[in-house]
């Protein structure tokens, strides 16, 4: 039996593992396919390409945006984007530039509620030109201010609406799928089950993103319970929509991750690349 994991992060964006690490975790797993799918980059596919270029593992290009209608916290996956293009990389550049300020105001909020921290030190930690909040969450791990990670996405300090949040680069939906799409992506809706704050992700939301081009839903999610997995899976059987999985793997430091959670039958990927193959209206050779 073939399998994937369509959704991963590296250390190109919060992700503790390197591409070529997650390549041979992959591999060493018994995954067939993987797709990269950092959030706001492209930048770790050439490592991914080069290191699984002689061992059979098919790495498919990705990525994530994280896209706001109004309140509503949208996820998006992007799949097979031509990574040259001017626009998305234009973007993709505003993106990471303004998660720069995000994270110096973050910090100069937590400084004034008594932790001290800097953004040098969380720049370090990155590692990268993405910051994100599970940097900052490192940060403050290392000082004591928390015992583990996630405590730092609460109200108290990070977490949605907190006390220290900072709303990111505003894209919406409609724009982060108009997006993939000028740049060949197939666009599916990440984790419906699982939003950062708030209820699920309704068929009405879907019936809009399918409106501005959405062409698939990630139904095979690490955080799904089995009834949402298996309401999204009728949701797109019946609306037509490509069906996807991954873990959202970010690795773990000193600990076994969750990579192999989902193991996503290759039919599916198959279905993925009859799609893309369609949109290009050509038969691609394989990447
Ligand atoms: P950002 O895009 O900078 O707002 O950071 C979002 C990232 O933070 C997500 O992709 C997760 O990797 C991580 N994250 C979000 N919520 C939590 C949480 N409760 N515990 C641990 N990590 C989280
Ligand atoms: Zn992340
Ligand atoms: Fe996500
Ligand atoms: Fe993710």
């Amino acid at each position: 039996m073939s399998y994937a994991d369509l959704h991963l992060h590296t250390t190109c964006s919060d992700g503790i593992l390197t591409p070529a690490e997650l390549v041979t975790q992959a591999i060493a797993k018994g995954f067939s396919a993987i797709s990269i799918t950092d959030h706001d980059t492209t930048s770790g596919l050439d490592e991914a390409f080069e290191t699984a270029a002689t061992t059979g593992l098919e790495v498919i290009p990705g990525l994530e945006l994280s896209t706001l209608e109004g309140e509503r916290e949208i996820h998006l996956l992007g799949y097979y984007p031509d990574r040259h293009n001017r626009d998305l990389q234009l973007m993709l550049e505003k993106i990471i530039g303004a998660r720069k300020n995000r994270a110096l105001y973050m910090i100069q909020k937590l400084n004034d509620l008594g932790c001290d921290l800097s953004l040098d030190r969380v720049k370090e930690i990155a590692d990268s030109q993405f910051i994100g909040r599970p940097h900052i969450a490192r940060a403050m791990l290392e000082k004591g201010y928390i015992k583990e990670a996630s405590e730092a996405f609460s109200e108290a300090y990070i977490g949605r609406g907190g006390r220290a949040y900072v709303e990111r680069f505003k894209l919406t939906p409609a724009e982060g799928i108009k997006l993939l799409q000028q740049a060949g992506a197939i666009t599916v809706l990440a984790h419906p089950g699982f939003l950062s704050k708030g209820e699920p992700v309704t068929e009405a939301e879907i019936t809009a993103l399918i409106q501005a081009g959405l062409r698939g839903i990630e139904v095979f999610y690490s955080r799904h319970s089995v009834a949402q997995t298996a309401a999204y899976y009728e949701i797109a059987t019946r609306r037509n929509l490509l069906i996807t999985g991954g873990s959202d793997c970010h690795g773990q430091q000193g600990e076994t991750n969750n990579l192999g959670s989902i193991k996503l039958l290759y039919n599916y990927v198959e279905e993925l690349k009859s799609v893309r193959s369609e949109c290009l209206g050509i038969n691609l050779p394989p990447l």
